[in-house]
């Protein structure tokens, strides 16, 4: 079973509306719609914003359903001057950037015993860039599509050091809130996970205003390149769950 998540109801509601729901639950303050989309079971859960509240829902997820992968879906800001609103990250890569034991040496998103860099199941990223290809055209209008590293940490990101610190301190193309926490909660479960986002803002100066104002058109296109991809990734058995020795 493939569990779809998103921070805002924005970020869940055009897939929620488009699949046919069985059972609608709340659990541990989430609330959870499984059903099917496209033949594909599914869950769709808003966790909220933040790592915490996204930790909270990926493994509440993890323990009640049969999951064997996982898919954010959502927006992010962009950390690169060139991006456009609307443009596609998928990440390949996800860290908790305010993460600091700087202190004791380690670099900036390193925990003890982990390192600070946790990736994405390879196939996915894969399958949401095939995705991409058989959605959007390159015509005018058509978002861009990136991969690379994605950061979270709690706190919505608007001014133009703090992006440039990210850009250089994490090679990271987006950032945002939630997505290192959903990645981690899956790799210490072995469930193969994936993150993509829509940016919905450069992070820079007017970031609150624009990602109010661009929220809803970005997320369609997220919603266009998930309506390819889950079909996708139901059927490919390299992104299924591969369950890690001394995992889950
Ligand atoms: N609308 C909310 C706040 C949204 S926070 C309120 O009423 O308070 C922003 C959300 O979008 C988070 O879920 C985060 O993951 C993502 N996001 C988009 N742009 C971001 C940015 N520049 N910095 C951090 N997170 C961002």
């Amino acid at each position: 079973m493939l569990a779809v998540v998103g921070a805002m109801e924005e970020e869940i509601d055009l897939l929620a509306q488009a699949m046919s729901v069985a059972e609608r639950h709340v659990r541990a303050g989430v609330e959870v719609v499984s059903g099917a989309f496209r033949g594909v079971d599914l869950v769709v859960a808003r966790c909220g914003i933040g790592k915490v509240n996204a930790t909270i829902c990926t493994q509440m997820l993890i323990d009640h359903y049969p999951l064997d992968k996982m898919i954010f879906s959502g927006v992010a800001g962009g950390l690169l001057p060139n991006m456009r609103v609307g443009d596609l990250v998928v990440a390949s890569h996800v860290i908790q950037y305010d993460v600091d034991l700087t202190a004791f040496g380690r670099r900036h998103g390193e925990l003890p015993d982990k390192g600070r860099t946790v990736e994405s199941c390879p196939a996915l990223v894969q399958l949401a860039a095939d995705a991409y290809d058989a959605v959007f055209d390159g015509g005018a209008g058509d978002p861009n599509l990136m991969l690379g590293t994605v950061v979270s940490g709690d706190r919505f990101v608007q001014d133009p050091d703090t992006l440039r610190w990210l850009q250089r301190e994490f090679s990271a193309l987006a950032t945002e809130m939630e997505g290192a926490a959903v990645g981690y909660t899956c790799d210490l479960n072995g469930i193969p996970f994936v993150v993509i986002r829509g940016l919905s803002d450069t992070a820079g100066s007017e970031a609150a205003a624009d990602f109010s104002v661009n929220l809803s058109a970005v997320c369609r296109n997220c919603f266009r390149l998930l309506e390819q991809l889950i079909p996708m990734a139901s059927q490919d058995p390299a992104a299924a769950k591969t369950r890690m020795a001394g995992a889950g």
